[in-house]
Protein backbone atom coordinates (compact mmCIF):
# COMPACT_ATOMS: atom_id res chain seq x y z
CA UNK A 1 0.00 0.00 0.00
CA UNK A 2 1.25 3.20 -0.59
CA UNK A 3 -0.57 6.65 0.40
CA UNK A 4 -2.35 8.95 -2.34
CA UNK A 5 -3.55 11.91 -1.05
CA UNK A 6 -5.29 12.84 -3.12
CA UNK A 7 -7.77 9.73 -3.30
CA UNK A 8 -8.17 10.16 0.08
CA UNK A 9 -9.35 13.94 -0.10
CA UNK A 10 -11.59 12.74 -2.86
CA UNK A 11 -13.78 10.89 0.17
CA UNK A 12 -13.53 14.35 2.09
CA UNK A 13 -16.97 15.87 0.21
CA UNK A 14 -16.59 19.39 2.57
CA UNK A 15 -12.68 19.75 1.30
CA UNK A 16 -14.11 20.20 -2.22
CA UNK A 17 -15.51 23.53 -1.97
CA UNK A 18 -15.05 27.54 -2.38
CA UNK A 19 -14.42 29.83 0.67
CA UNK A 20 -15.05 33.49 -0.04
CA UNK A 21 -14.27 32.52 -3.37
CA UNK A 22 -10.99 30.61 -2.58
CA UNK A 23 -10.64 26.13 -2.08
CA UNK A 24 -10.86 25.76 1.37
CA UNK A 25 -7.69 25.04 2.28
CA UNK A 26 -8.73 23.25 5.91
CA UNK A 27 -5.49 23.80 8.46
CA UNK A 28 -8.05 23.48 11.93
CA UNK A 29 -7.58 19.88 12.38
CA UNK A 30 -6.81 20.29 15.58
CA UNK A 31 -10.00 21.89 16.92
CA UNK A 32 -11.92 19.32 14.47
CA UNK A 33 -11.19 17.06 11.87
CA UNK A 34 -13.66 16.47 9.09
CA UNK A 35 -15.31 13.17 7.97
CA UNK A 36 -14.74 10.96 5.32
CA UNK A 37 -18.08 9.50 3.38
CA UNK A 38 -17.73 6.61 5.15
CA UNK A 39 -18.12 7.83 8.57
CA UNK A 40 -21.31 10.09 7.30
CA UNK A 41 -22.82 7.01 5.22
CA UNK A 42 -22.47 4.92 8.38
CA UNK A 43 -24.25 7.25 10.61
CA UNK A 44 -27.21 7.93 8.03
CA UNK A 45 -27.63 3.80 7.17
CA UNK A 46 -27.58 3.53 11.09
CA UNK A 47 -30.77 6.10 11.03
CA UNK A 48 -32.57 4.48 7.98
CA UNK A 49 -31.97 1.01 8.71
CA UNK A 50 -30.88 0.17 12.13
CA UNK A 51 -31.71 2.99 14.72
CA UNK A 52 -33.25 1.77 17.83
CA UNK A 53 -32.16 2.10 21.70
CA UNK A 54 -29.62 -0.12 23.08
CA UNK A 55 -29.38 -3.39 25.63
CA UNK A 56 -33.33 -2.37 26.27
CA UNK A 57 -35.82 -3.95 23.53
CA UNK A 58 -36.69 -7.44 22.80
CA UNK A 59 -36.80 -6.98 18.78
CA UNK A 60 -34.69 -7.44 15.91
CA UNK A 61 -33.63 -3.28 15.29
CA UNK A 62 -32.42 -3.34 19.34
CA UNK A 63 -30.52 -6.22 18.75
CA UNK A 64 -28.70 -4.96 15.70
CA UNK A 65 -28.33 -1.23 17.32
CA UNK A 66 -26.85 -2.75 20.86
CA UNK A 67 -25.16 -4.80 18.53
CA UNK A 68 -23.37 -2.18 16.09
CA UNK A 69 -22.73 -0.11 19.70
CA UNK A 70 -20.63 -3.05 20.82
CA UNK A 71 -19.09 -3.72 17.83
CA UNK A 72 -17.96 -0.40 18.07
CA UNK A 73 -15.97 -0.79 21.41
CA UNK A 74 -14.16 -3.67 20.11
CA UNK A 75 -13.34 -1.26 17.70
CA UNK A 76 -11.90 0.92 19.85
CA UNK A 77 -10.34 -1.05 21.62
CA UNK A 78 -8.50 -2.57 18.75
CA UNK A 79 -7.43 1.36 18.16
CA UNK A 80 -6.09 1.40 21.35
CA UNK A 81 -4.77 -2.48 21.96
CA UNK A 82 -6.62 -2.30 25.75
CA UNK A 83 -6.61 -6.03 26.82
CA UNK A 84 -10.55 -6.28 26.90
CA UNK A 85 -13.36 -4.03 25.28
CA UNK A 86 -14.73 -3.75 29.09
CA UNK A 87 -12.08 -1.51 29.58
CA UNK A 88 -13.24 0.73 26.90
CA UNK A 89 -16.41 3.51 28.37
CA UNK A 90 -18.14 6.10 26.19
CA UNK A 91 -17.81 9.10 26.64
CA UNK A 92 -19.24 12.26 25.23
CA UNK A 93 -15.46 13.17 24.43
CA UNK A 94 -11.92 14.22 26.46
CA UNK A 95 -13.41 16.76 28.63
CA UNK A 96 -16.28 14.16 29.81
CA UNK A 97 -13.44 11.47 29.87
CA UNK A 98 -10.93 13.46 32.21
CA UNK A 99 -14.21 15.17 34.20
CA UNK A 100 -15.03 11.05 35.05
CA UNK A 101 -11.43 10.43 36.29
CA UNK A 102 -11.10 13.42 38.59
CA UNK A 103 -14.26 13.13 40.21
CA UNK A 104 -14.89 9.45 40.58
CA UNK A 105 -11.20 8.63 41.44
CA UNK A 106 -10.40 11.70 43.03
CA UNK A 107 -13.00 12.07 45.13
CA UNK A 108 -12.39 8.82 46.47
CA UNK A 109 -8.91 8.91 47.05
CA UNK A 110 -7.44 12.24 47.29
CA UNK A 111 -6.96 13.88 50.86
CA UNK A 112 -5.29 17.15 51.92
CA UNK A 113 -1.49 16.93 51.57
CA UNK A 114 -1.98 14.40 48.33
CA UNK A 115 -0.27 16.37 44.89
CA UNK A 116 -2.01 15.80 41.27
CA UNK A 117 0.32 16.61 38.98
CA UNK A 118 -0.15 18.26 35.17
CA UNK A 119 2.06 20.04 32.60
CA UNK A 120 2.07 23.79 32.25
CA UNK A 121 1.00 22.59 28.90
CA UNK A 122 -2.51 20.98 29.63
CA UNK A 123 -5.84 21.95 27.85
CA UNK A 124 -8.03 23.28 30.14
CA UNK A 125 -10.07 20.08 29.90
CA UNK A 126 -6.77 18.66 31.79
CA UNK A 127 -6.54 21.46 34.43
CA UNK A 128 -9.93 22.70 35.40
CA UNK A 129 -11.49 19.02 36.60
CA UNK A 130 -8.40 18.58 38.59
CA UNK A 131 -9.02 22.13 40.38
CA UNK A 132 -12.40 21.32 41.23
CA UNK A 133 -11.67 18.08 42.76
CA UNK A 134 -8.79 19.23 44.58
CA UNK A 135 -10.76 21.59 45.98
CA UNK A 136 -13.05 19.25 47.71
CA UNK A 137 -10.85 17.40 48.73
CA UNK A 138 -8.01 19.65 49.78
CA UNK A 139 -5.12 17.95 47.30
CA UNK A 140 -3.40 20.09 45.50
CA UNK A 141 -2.74 20.66 41.57
CA UNK A 142 0.94 21.07 40.79
CA UNK A 143 2.20 21.92 37.55
CA UNK A 144 5.26 20.28 35.52
CA UNK A 145 7.27 22.99 34.19
CA UNK A 146 7.50 23.37 30.34
CA UNK A 147 10.95 24.74 28.74
CA UNK A 148 11.31 27.53 26.53
CA UNK A 149 11.55 25.33 23.54
CA UNK A 150 7.87 23.84 24.62
CA UNK A 151 9.23 20.43 26.20
CA UNK A 152 8.41 19.30 29.31
CA UNK A 153 10.91 19.72 31.58
CA UNK A 154 11.59 16.16 32.74
CA UNK A 155 13.97 16.73 35.53
CA UNK A 156 11.98 19.19 37.24
CA UNK A 157 9.37 16.43 36.60
CA UNK A 158 11.82 14.37 38.78
CA UNK A 159 12.18 17.05 41.38
CA UNK A 160 8.03 16.44 41.97
CA UNK A 161 7.72 13.27 41.97
CA UNK A 162 7.48 11.86 45.52
CA UNK A 163 5.26 10.05 47.88
CA UNK A 164 2.36 13.42 47.54
CA UNK A 165 2.03 13.01 44.12
CA UNK A 166 -0.67 10.37 43.94
CA UNK A 167 -1.83 11.34 39.88
CA UNK A 168 -0.42 12.56 37.28
CA UNK A 169 -2.80 13.60 34.35
CA UNK A 170 -0.53 14.44 31.53
CA UNK A 171 -0.93 15.61 27.78
CA UNK A 172 0.52 13.42 24.73
CA UNK A 173 0.43 15.99 22.03
CA UNK A 174 0.17 19.66 22.69
CA UNK A 175 -2.54 21.03 20.86
CA UNK A 176 -1.17 24.59 21.31
CA UNK A 177 2.74 23.37 20.27
CA UNK A 178 2.09 20.31 19.02
CA UNK A 179 4.42 19.04 21.41
CA UNK A 180 4.79 15.03 21.52
CA UNK A 181 5.71 14.24 25.11
CA UNK A 182 7.41 11.09 26.13
CA UNK A 183 4.26 9.86 27.70
CA UNK A 184 6.02 5.96 28.30
CA UNK A 185 8.50 7.34 30.18
CA UNK A 186 6.41 9.80 32.25
CA UNK A 187 4.11 6.44 33.24
CA UNK A 188 7.54 4.12 34.00
CA UNK A 189 8.53 7.51 36.48
CA UNK A 190 5.40 7.96 38.00
CA UNK A 191 4.66 4.43 38.29
CA UNK A 192 7.57 3.92 40.31
CA UNK A 193 6.54 6.69 43.08
CA UNK A 194 3.35 4.49 42.91
CA UNK A 195 1.02 7.47 40.91
CA UNK A 196 -1.11 6.96 38.52
CA UNK A 197 -1.18 8.41 34.68
CA UNK A 198 -3.83 9.39 32.81
CA UNK A 199 -3.07 10.50 28.86
CA UNK A 200 -5.08 13.03 27.15
CA UNK A 201 -4.48 11.56 23.91
CA UNK A 202 -7.26 14.04 22.05
CA UNK A 203 -4.13 15.40 19.92
CA UNK A 204 -2.56 11.90 19.47
CA UNK A 205 -5.16 9.86 18.20
CA UNK A 206 -5.26 11.14 14.58
CA UNK A 207 -1.60 10.44 14.00
CA UNK A 208 0.37 7.72 16.12
CA UNK A 209 -0.44 3.94 16.41
CA UNK A 210 -1.37 3.74 20.10
CA UNK A 211 -0.83 0.73 22.93
CA UNK A 212 -2.27 0.72 26.21
CA UNK A 213 -0.45 -2.50 27.09
CA UNK A 214 2.52 -1.28 26.23
CA UNK A 215 2.58 1.82 27.70
CA UNK A 216 1.13 0.72 31.18
CA UNK A 217 -1.25 3.53 31.11
CA UNK A 218 -3.11 3.60 33.60
CA UNK A 219 -6.39 5.67 31.92
CA UNK A 220 -6.49 7.18 28.19
CA UNK A 221 -8.64 9.02 26.55
CA UNK A 222 -9.58 10.81 23.15
CA UNK A 223 -12.49 12.22 21.16
CA UNK A 224 -13.67 10.90 18.24
CA UNK A 225 -14.42 14.49 16.44
CA UNK A 226 -10.62 14.38 16.16
CA UNK A 227 -10.15 10.68 14.44
CA UNK A 228 -12.58 11.78 11.33
CA UNK A 229 -15.72 10.60 13.77
CA UNK A 230 -18.64 13.03 14.94
CA UNK A 231 -18.64 14.87 17.54
CA UNK A 232 -20.14 14.11 20.85
CA UNK A 233 -18.86 10.75 21.19
CA UNK A 234 -15.16 9.81 22.26
CA UNK A 235 -13.55 6.87 25.06
CA UNK A 236 -11.89 6.46 28.46
CA UNK A 237 -9.59 3.54 28.80
CA UNK A 238 -9.28 2.42 32.41
CA UNK A 239 -7.09 -0.14 33.93
CA UNK A 240 -10.06 -3.46 34.62
CA UNK A 241 -8.64 -2.94 38.72
CA UNK A 242 -8.95 0.71 38.45
CA UNK A 243 -12.43 0.84 36.94
CA UNK A 244 -13.57 -1.21 39.36
CA UNK A 245 -12.43 -0.12 42.78
CA UNK A 246 -14.14 3.59 41.40
CA UNK A 247 -17.40 4.47 42.06
CA UNK A 248 -20.26 5.60 39.75
CA UNK A 249 -19.48 9.17 38.52
CA UNK A 250 -23.36 9.55 37.40
CA UNK A 251 -26.32 7.66 38.03
CA UNK A 252 -29.07 6.42 36.47
CA UNK A 253 -30.91 3.98 33.99
CA UNK A 254 -28.56 1.11 32.78
CA UNK A 255 -25.74 1.58 35.67
CA UNK A 256 -27.73 0.23 38.18
CA UNK A 257 -27.84 -3.89 39.04
CA UNK A 258 -31.12 -3.38 41.25
CA UNK A 259 -32.46 -0.09 42.13
CA UNK A 260 -34.88 -0.10 45.80
CA UNK A 261 -34.67 2.92 48.14
CA UNK A 262 -32.94 0.32 50.64
CA UNK A 263 -29.86 -0.25 48.50
CA UNK A 264 -28.90 0.07 45.23
CA UNK A 265 -26.26 -1.65 43.40
CA UNK A 266 -24.69 -0.81 40.05
CA UNK A 267 -23.70 -2.52 37.28
CA UNK A 268 -20.48 -4.26 36.17
CA UNK A 269 -17.98 -1.65 34.65
CA UNK A 270 -18.19 -0.16 31.75
CA UNK A 271 -21.76 -0.12 32.26
CA UNK A 272 -21.33 1.41 35.86
CA UNK A 273 -19.80 4.29 34.45
CA UNK A 274 -22.60 4.52 31.10
CA UNK A 275 -25.95 6.00 32.37
CA UNK A 276 -29.04 6.68 29.78
CA UNK A 277 -28.94 6.58 26.22
CA UNK A 278 -26.18 6.78 24.87
CA UNK A 279 -24.53 8.51 21.78
CA UNK A 280 -24.98 5.31 19.72
CA UNK A 281 -25.36 6.61 16.19
CA UNK A 282 -22.12 8.56 17.60
CA UNK A 283 -20.52 5.08 18.38
CA UNK A 284 -21.31 3.61 14.85
CA UNK A 285 -19.69 7.00 13.09
CA UNK A 286 -16.36 6.18 15.41
CA UNK A 287 -16.20 2.56 14.58
CA UNK A 288 -16.69 3.29 10.68
CA UNK A 289 -13.86 6.38 11.56
CA UNK A 290 -11.33 3.59 12.66
CA UNK A 291 -12.34 1.11 10.39
CA UNK A 292 -11.48 3.53 7.52
CA UNK A 293 -8.64 4.64 9.43
CA UNK A 294 -7.47 1.20 9.61
CA UNK A 295 -7.20 0.55 5.83
CA UNK A 296 -4.59 3.70 5.41
CA UNK A 297 -1.30 2.31 4.98
CA UNK A 298 -0.18 3.65 8.71
CA UNK A 299 3.70 4.16 8.32
CA UNK A 300 2.75 5.84 4.63
CA UNK A 301 0.64 8.33 6.63
CA UNK A 302 2.91 9.07 8.88
CA UNK A 303 5.71 9.64 6.97
CA UNK A 304 3.39 11.88 4.67
CA UNK A 305 2.21 13.93 7.65
CA UNK A 306 5.88 14.23 8.71
CA UNK A 307 6.89 15.45 5.65
CA UNK A 308 3.98 17.75 5.45
CA UNK A 309 4.72 19.52 8.75
CA UNK A 310 8.65 19.45 8.36
CA UNK A 311 7.98 21.55 5.11
CA UNK A 312 5.62 23.94 7.23
CA UNK A 313 8.23 24.50 9.76
CA UNK A 314 11.26 25.20 7.44
CA UNK A 315 8.78 27.90 5.41
CA UNK A 316 7.64 29.56 9.00
CA UNK A 317 11.74 29.14 9.71
CA UNK A 318 12.55 31.36 6.24
CA UNK A 319 9.34 33.27 6.75
CA UNK A 320 10.29 37.14 7.98
CA UNK A 321 8.90 38.31 11.10
CA UNK A 322 7.07 34.94 12.22
CA UNK A 323 7.62 33.46 15.50
CA UNK A 324 7.40 29.70 15.83
CA UNK A 325 6.15 29.24 19.08
CA UNK A 326 6.91 25.88 20.44
CA UNK A 327 9.96 24.21 18.79
CA UNK A 328 9.87 21.15 20.87
CA UNK A 329 12.20 18.19 18.77
CA UNK A 330 9.16 15.88 18.64
CA UNK A 331 6.13 17.32 17.10
CA UNK A 332 3.56 16.69 15.39
CA UNK A 333 0.14 17.60 13.32
CA UNK A 334 0.58 22.14 14.80
CA UNK A 335 2.15 25.37 13.50
CA UNK A 336 1.64 27.62 16.23
CA UNK A 337 2.84 31.36 15.17
CA UNK A 338 2.44 34.80 15.84
CA UNK A 339 3.33 37.53 12.82
CA UNK A 340 5.23 40.23 14.85
CA UNK A 341 3.35 43.72 15.25
CA UNK A 342 -0.13 41.52 14.48
CA UNK A 343 -2.79 40.18 16.58
CA UNK A 344 -3.35 36.59 16.05
CA UNK A 345 -7.17 37.26 15.49
CA UNK A 346 -6.67 39.85 12.80
CA UNK A 347 -4.24 37.00 10.82
CA UNK A 348 -6.94 34.66 11.17
CA UNK A 349 -9.64 37.00 9.80
CA UNK A 350 -7.63 37.77 6.84
CA UNK A 351 -6.73 34.22 6.13
CA UNK A 352 -10.22 33.04 6.01
CA UNK A 353 -11.08 35.99 3.95
CA UNK A 354 -8.54 33.58 1.43
CA UNK A 355 -10.42 30.32 2.48
CA UNK A 356 -7.57 29.54 4.76
CA UNK A 357 -9.07 28.12 7.69
CA UNK A 358 -6.81 28.54 10.93
CA UNK A 359 -7.39 28.72 14.52
CA UNK A 360 -5.95 32.01 16.81
CA UNK A 361 -6.32 32.59 20.36
CA UNK A 362 -4.86 30.70 23.79
CA UNK A 363 -6.40 27.19 22.39
CA UNK A 364 -8.41 26.58 25.67
CA UNK A 365 -4.21 26.40 26.99
CA UNK A 366 -4.00 29.48 29.07
CA UNK A 367 -1.16 28.84 31.14
CA UNK A 368 1.32 27.84 28.56
CA UNK A 369 0.55 31.00 26.31
CA UNK A 370 1.38 32.92 29.59
CA UNK A 371 4.34 30.63 30.49
CA UNK A 372 5.86 31.62 26.64
CA UNK A 373 5.05 34.80 26.94
CA UNK A 374 2.34 35.32 24.50
CA UNK A 375 -1.57 35.94 24.18
CA UNK A 376 -2.52 33.75 21.88
CA UNK A 377 -0.75 32.23 18.88
CA UNK A 378 -2.25 31.48 14.83
CA UNK A 379 -2.31 28.12 15.05
CA UNK A 380 -2.39 25.93 11.97
CA UNK A 381 -2.93 22.20 12.36
CA UNK A 382 -2.83 19.25 10.11
CA UNK A 383 -4.32 16.10 9.40
CA UNK A 384 -3.47 13.26 7.36
CA UNK A 385 -5.58 14.89 4.18
CA UNK A 386 -3.24 18.06 3.93
CA UNK A 387 -0.59 18.72 1.51
CA UNK A 388 2.17 20.67 0.88
CA UNK A 389 0.09 22.72 -1.19
CA UNK A 390 -1.38 23.47 1.30
CA UNK A 391 1.06 24.82 3.07
CA UNK A 392 2.38 27.15 0.00
CA UNK A 393 -1.50 27.92 0.04
CA UNK A 394 -0.99 29.26 4.44
CA UNK A 395 2.07 31.26 3.19
CA UNK A 396 0.67 33.44 0.04
CA UNK A 397 -2.58 34.14 2.12
CA UNK A 398 0.17 35.38 4.77
CA UNK A 399 1.83 37.75 2.23
CA UNK A 400 -1.73 39.46 1.15
CA UNK A 401 -2.17 39.15 5.21
CA UNK A 402 1.59 41.33 5.86
CA UNK A 403 0.23 43.75 2.90
CA UNK A 404 -3.22 44.37 4.32
CA UNK A 405 -2.03 45.12 7.59
CA UNK A 406 1.25 47.13 7.49
N1 LIG B 1 -7.30 17.99 25.28
C1 LIG B 1 -6.71 18.40 24.16
C2 LIG B 1 -5.24 18.28 24.01
C3 LIG B 1 -7.48 18.91 23.12
O1 LIG B 1 -6.90 19.33 22.00
C4 LIG B 1 -8.88 19.01 23.28
C5 LIG B 1 -9.76 19.60 22.18
N2 LIG B 1 -9.28 20.81 21.67
C6 LIG B 1 -9.44 18.55 24.46
C7 LIG B 1 -8.62 18.04 25.44
C8 LIG B 1 -10.91 18.58 24.70
O2 LIG B 1 -11.56 17.72 23.81
P1 LIG B 1 -13.13 17.76 23.62
O3 LIG B 1 -13.50 19.20 23.41
O4 LIG B 1 -13.39 16.92 22.41
O5 LIG B 1 -13.73 17.19 24.86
Amino acid sequence: MSFDVQAIRAQFPILAQQINGNPLVYLDNGATTQKPDAVIDAISNFYRHDNSNVHRGAHTLSDRATSAFEQARVAVQGLLNAGSSDEIIWTKGTTESVNLVAFSWGQANLKPGDRVLVSAMEHHANIVPWQLVCAKTGAEVVPIPVTDAGELDLEALDGLLDERVKFVSIVHVSNALGTVNPVAEIIARAHRVGALVMVDGAQAVAHFDLDMQALDCDFYTFSGHKLFGPTGIGALYGKMALLEAMPPFMGGGEMIETVSFEQTTFNRVPYKFEPGTPNIAGAVGLAAAITWFNGLDRAAMMAHEQAVLDYAVECAHNYPGLTLIGQADQRAGVLSFVLDGSHPHDVGTLLDQQGVAVRTGSHCAMPIMSRLGVSGTVRASFALYNTREDVDALFAALDKVKLFLF
